[in-house]
């Protein structure tokens, strides 16, 4: 891969130097309170730039900055456990912070936890079971690492020249969205065909793996939770194969890495993607707790089984907006515009 490197991060954003010192007077204020954060994956700031689908990462960078920002702020990073007891217990003056990084990408491995592991703070890692066995082809990293690798490629009746960082980013936002309506992984697969791409070496190029999760199972720094077996939209599901997505990759978890797995996250975790029938599956299926995406803040007492968290765009790399979640304002935000 030739990636053009361009410095991005040797400055904050002009927001942060200006919003930063009101948010954190403001937050001061707010009292005890948690924020989970999410993400999915995370790169090198060098490589950021080029990728063609780089909203979906983390600049590892930023996420260095962010922890050292956080902690001299007076942020305590936790694991999920430590959050819901926090969460549960009376009185404190806790501010409190749990990172979940989802689905299980190789980078979560590679990337993500040597940074956490350098802070010496703990992570959270909500793995789709059908990723590291193999059983659900992600065609959105799929296709974003064939873009990489070639120069030009080949769709139904034509061929696009994806030789530079910009083109490889337009062609990815093209194809996702032409295969949104449509059979995507079917798409995925007349894709890897036309352009002899051999989706299950992308796969095991994308894919953290079972002895990746071995190793993280080793790590005190490091907590394992479920996040379904084939990332299906639950709410979407009947009772019986909604608890076999959530209560199944609990037991593929325990089974293969032979842990207790105490926590799980839904995907996608809109209100449409995930209701109080399947809160209640969750409680049901033996854990401690279950996390969203509906943007807020975890106050006390606090329902374990709808959990809301903030996923990080990895395009907004800025202090002041994170401050806007750890003080609940986006979750204002996002109310006021019924986006939950
Ligand atoms: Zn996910």
């Amino acid at each position: 891969m030739n990636h053009q490197f361009t410095p991005t991060m040797r400055t904050s954003p002009l927001s942060d130097n200006i919003i930063l010192p009101f948010a954190r007077t403001a937050g001061a204020f707010l009292g005890p309170r948690g924020c989970l954060f999410t993400f999915h994956r995370a790169a090198p700031s060098e490589i950021w730039k080029t990728l063609p689908n780089r909203e979906f990462y983390l600049d590892l960078e930023f996420l260095d900055r962010l922890l050292t920002y956080l902690t001299r702020s007076g942020w305590e990073i936790v694991t999920m456990d430590e959050a819901i007891r926090r969460s549960a217990s009376a009185g404190g003056n806790d501010r409190y912070i749990n990172f979940s990084v989802d689905d299980g990408y190789r980078d979560t491995f590679e990337e993500v936890v040597p940074v956490f592991r350098r802070h010496r703070l703990p992570v959270t890692v909500f793995v789709t079971t059908g990723i590291p066995d193999g059983t659900l082809p992600l065609w959105a990293a799929g296709l974003e690492l064939a873009l990489l690798q070639k120069s030009q490629v080949i769709l139904e009746g034509k061929t696009i020249d994806v030789d530079s960082a910009e083109s490889k980013q337009a062609a990815f936002r093209a194809i996702a969205a032409s295969w949104e309506c449509a059979d995507t992984d079917g798409c995925y697969r007349r894709f890897c065909e036309l352009n002899g791409v051999d989706a299950e070496e992308l796969h095991r190029n994308y894919a953290i793996s079972w002895e990746m999760l071995e190793i993280l199972r080793e790590d005190p720094l490091v907590e394992i939770g479920a996040h379904t077996v084939s990332h299906a939209r639950i709410a979407a599901l009947s009772v019986a194969d909604a608890v076999a997505e959530v209560r199944g990759s609990r037991e593929r978890l325990s089974k293969r890495l032979d842990i207790d797995v105490r926590h799980f996250a839904f995907p996608f975790g809109r209100s449409g993607d995930c209701g109080p029938r399947d809160f209640e599956i969750a409680r049901q299926s033996g854990f401690a707790s279950a996390a969203t995406t509906r943007k807020g803040l975890v106050r006390q007492n606090q329902n374990p089984f709808s959990l809301p968290r903030n996923t990080i765009n990895g395009a907004h790399r800025s202090l002041a907006l994170m401050e806007s979640h750890l003080t609940g304002l986006s979750g204002f935000a996002a109310r006021m515009i019924g986006r939950v």
